[in-house]
């Protein structure tokens, strides 16, 4: 299946806002998506060559992602989740794990997902790490506690999570979710992408073999080798694929509504200079001049042509346009928008999932200020 027919297919049959009365059909319906996806070949975008994938360069990973969350931005949630778990054993050292997962992750026979945030921005205040490993005496090790953000536990075969040892170095492994003692939720009742199936997954010794281990024990892991670091630019891909998908929406309505084109035409503008920020900052550009503001032309920030672009620049700027956009298109769309099961309501409650996924916490405190106006 091409990418545009899979896109077509995606925003034809949206997904309800709320997990179903039965937990199979929500299953069913997130595996469906997601076996279009293998279909059109996403799965194989991310992984290297050498083990079955495309090996698409970032900058065609974020026009296929900027497509995918346009059409539906629970879909490309679900696959930047199962990219971030693939990513992790692509930069491990374990050419066994490569050979056993990677393959089958690339055709879609396995679904994979990660549950990694409790290294990095979820229970960082707290005093003892929520999910804990200690050596087994053997090679391998037992891990007991959560982890408690894990997209599509219970579909996945595989989930790679990190854990921490009682020296405090961590460690990333990836673990069969048929593994004895390794509980996922059903999928927890969200304000917004309920469908991802997102919910914590609880360990009960759980074995941990040397076949499943991607890397440490290492301090602060998600920022060395196999850790490879969190966020980065596909957060900010998505939020702007979600703006695409209101922008477009408002230019539709402005063609019988006059009064809608400026704002449509503002929004678009400011949505085509972040994609452009967004395409030169994955091919290592930082200094993007943003073009002066014309007749109705963009003002960023107030700021007329910033150079010193960086991931969490554009990401601020993301989070604060998605949120304006979606609201401009349920303002467009008035009380029918507001109405379940209509786009525009659904774009604004996922808006607001920028605003807690992955957010460094001074890109949060950037677009708090802005809505406090401080
Ligand atoms: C829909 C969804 C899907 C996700 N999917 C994944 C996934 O697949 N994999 C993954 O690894 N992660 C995932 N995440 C996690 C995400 O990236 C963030 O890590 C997460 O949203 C951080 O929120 P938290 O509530 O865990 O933060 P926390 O910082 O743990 O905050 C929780 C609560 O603790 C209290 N608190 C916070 N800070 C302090 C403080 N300094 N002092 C005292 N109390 C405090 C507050 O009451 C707060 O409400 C997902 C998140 C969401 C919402």
């Amino acid at each position: 299946m091409e990418l545009s027919t899979l896109c077509k297919r995606l925003a034809a049959n949206p997904l309800p806002a709320a997990r179903s009365s039965d937990s199979h059909d929500d299953h069913a319906s997130l595996k469906l998506r997601l076996s279009w996806c293998a279909e059109t070949g996403v799965f194989r975008w991310f992984v290297p060559k050498q083990y079955g994938g495309w090996q698409w360069s970032d900058v065609e990973q974020i026009e296929g992602y900027l497509a995918l969350s346009q059409a539906c931005l629970t879909t490309a949630f679900v696959v930047t989740q199962w990219n971030a778990a693939c990513k992790r054993m692509v930069l491990s050292s374990n050419e066994a794990l490569k050979q056993r997962w990677l393959p089958a992750m690339a055709s879609g026979d396995v679904l994979a997902t990660v549950g990694i945030s409790h290294l990095t921005t979820s229970r960082q205040h707290v005093q003892s790490p929520v999910l804990k490993a200690v050596p087994d005496g053997q090679d391998g090790w037992k891990l007991n506690g959560m982890s408690p953000w894990v997209t599509g536990g219970s579909v996945a075969q595989v989930i790679v999570v990190g854990a921490t040892l009682p020296d405090g170095r961590q460690l990333l492994c990836a673990v069969p979710s048929d593994r004895q003692g390794l509980q996922p939720g059903p999928g927890a009742p969200l304000m917004a992408l309920s469908a991802s199936l997102t919910d914590a997954v609880q360990f009960q010794d759980v074995s941990v073999r040397p076949e499943d281990w991607i890397a440490g024990p290492a301090e602060n892991i998600m920022h060395s080798g196999a850790g490879g670091g969190a966020g980065g630019l596909q957060t900010s891909t998505l939020a702007i694929g979600l703006t695409q998908a209101a922008v477009e929406f408002l230019q539709a309505e402005a063609e019988r509504r006059p009064d809608l084109q400026r704002l449509a035409n503002k929004l678009s503008q400011d949505a085509n200079q972040l994609r452009q920020v967004l395409l030169a900052l994955a091919t290592g550009e930082t200094s993007v001049s943003i073009a002066p503001p014309g007749d109705g032309g963009v003002v960023l920030d107030g700021t007329v042509g910033i150079t010193d672009w960086s991931a969490a620049r554009l990401r601020e700027h993301a989070n604060s346009l998605v949120l304006r956009a979606t609201q401009v298109a349920l303002g467009a769309a008035k009380g029918a928008g507001f109405v379940e099961g209509h786009a525009a309501g659904r774009w604004c409650r996922e808006a607001l999932f920028f605003l807690v996924w992955s957010c460094p916490q001074p890109v949060l405190a950037a677009n708090l200020c802005e809505f406090a106006q401080l």
